[in-house]
């Protein structure tokens, strides 16, 4: 790597064909700030602004090949988990990032699409806690997310704080528990923990239906990582981003969908 080569990030997730969220966000997001980006694709879907119509998980060894092809040639500052698919996947990305152990790895624990489609099976969910979630550097779910993770109900403010605690303890180095899910009046609220830094980062909520924003927060988390950032700027750096590509964003497409522009 000469001096001026930049750093770079790799993700492991699925591909969105109608280019809003997966892959093609998290290569976006990591492009927008100067991360050379690598991609490992975990699943395919067909989708659009409509919805997914298809997922096709390719065979393991194909996965692995990517993974291997990466490793092997990039000095890789940061992980990008996102839709893994299955249990069988979950295990070979585990198997992956304990031989190679990067410096970070920020778990996007994708389940389900904001159009409904489920992008986990249901029974990989133990592989998730189990396997996965104590080698992030980071866990990244929303509220749905967090609560087949913790199997309760999160409603209130109080809920929130209690459930980034007990996510905590599932054994990742910290929690950013995204509130856009909970009704908290004008505001969404993101919580952070790491055992001892606790942050809440607030944005006015925009009357918007998007898509992708998942991906590319958890993406640019990465790549301010890749820049040095700590964990709670990067987080506040990467929150931020989101909100100006919200503000700025466009509909590709014939629904009413908002897809993040990435500057
Ligand atoms: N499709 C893929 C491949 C994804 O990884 C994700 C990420 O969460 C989604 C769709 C869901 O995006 P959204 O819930 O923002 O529509």
């Amino acid at each position: 790597m000469t001096p001026s080569s930049p750093v770079s990030a790799l993700t492991i997730a699925g591909s969105d064909s109608g280019g809003g969220a997966g892959i093609q966000a998290d290569l976006k997001a990591f492009a927008a700030h100067r991360v050379h980006g690598l991609s490992a694709i975990a699943a395919l879907t067909a989708q659009n602004t409509g919805g997914v119509t298809a997922v096709h998980v390719p065979p393991l060894d194909f996965l692995q090949a990517q993974i291997d092809a990466c490793f092997a040639d990039f000095d890789i500052h940061a992980v990008k988990l996102g839709m893994l698919a299955n249990a069988e996947v979950i295990d070979l990305v585990a198997d992956a990032l304990e031989k190679h152990r990067p410096p970070h790895v920020v778990l996007d624990p994708v389940m389900v699409a904001t159009s409904g489609a489920r992008l986990l099976e249901e029974n990989a969910l133990e592989a998730m806690r189990a396997r996965l979630i104590p080698l992030a550097t980071l866990l990244t779910p929303n509220i749905p997310e967090a609560e087949l993770l913790l199997g309760r109900r999160i409603v209130t403010a109080e809920d929130a704080e209690d459930a980034a605690d007990a996510l905590l303890e599932l054994g990742a180095g910290a929690v950013l528990l995204k509130g856009g899910h909970l009704d908290e009046g004008s505001r969404v609220i993101d919580r952070y923990f790491d055992g001892v830094t606790r942050e809440e980062f607030i944005h006015t909520r925009l009357p918007v239906d998007a898509h992708g924003t998942g991906c590319t927060l958890a993406s640019a988390i990465a790549a301010q990582l890749c820049q040095g950032l700590s964990l709670p700027n990067a987080c506040e750096a990467a929150i931020d981003y989101v909100a100006r590509g919200l503000h700025a964003g466009y509909y590709p497409g014939r629904s009413e969908v908002l897809v993040i522009d990435h500057f």
